[in-house]
Parts: C-alpha cells; structure tokens; sequence
C-alpha cells in the first residue's frame, strides 16, 4: 500500500477508509492499516503545506457526530447505521 496513492485519492475528494481499501483493491481487512496510513499521510501533508482533514462520522438515525473517526454504535440512539468519517485535504 503506497502513501502517496492514499493521499492522491484524497486530495481528489473526500472519501471513508473503506472508499480507499476499494478504490486501491486491498483486502477489506486492511482498513485498519489504511487509517495507520491516514495518520502518517497527515504528517507528510503537513510538511506541504496542506492538511489533512476528518469531517466526523454522522449516525444516519440520529444525527449523532462521533469524535471517533472508525466508531460501530451510537451512544445516543444505539443505531448501527453509520456514515464513517471522510478524509480530505485542505490545500492551504
Ligand atoms: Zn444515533
């Protein structure tokens, strides 16, 4: 899994961890390692100039914003239907 290939997929639009696991065609274990790779990908934009951004993950019952970026239940409503976060990048 290539950073620069997370990081061109996010500067394009915003997209969930498991939008980039099948737009690079890995393994849907491999979420987890993409959202290693968001961090790291973060600090490399930094040092850009840019940002990376996390607009939070929304429960599509309730309207519940979570503070955890991968969460599976919300704590209001005890929904499973969630909208993941979405990773972009902010150019300034
Ligand atoms: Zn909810």
């Amino acid at each position: 899994m290539r950073l620069e290939a997370i990081i061109s997929l996010i500067e394009e639009k915003p997209r969930t961890a498991k939008e980039i696991v099948f737009a690079l065609d890995l393994d849907p274990k491999m979420e987890k390692e993409v959202y290693e790779m968001l961090k790291k990908a973060s600090k490399v934009l930094k040092r850009r100039g840019k940002k990376l951004l996390v607009s939070p993950a929304v429960c599509k019952k309730c309207g519940f914003e979570f503070e955890s970026i991968n969460p599976s239940r919300c704590p209001r409503c005890k929904s499973e239907w969630i909208e993941p976060a979405k990773f972009f990048v902010s150019k300034d």
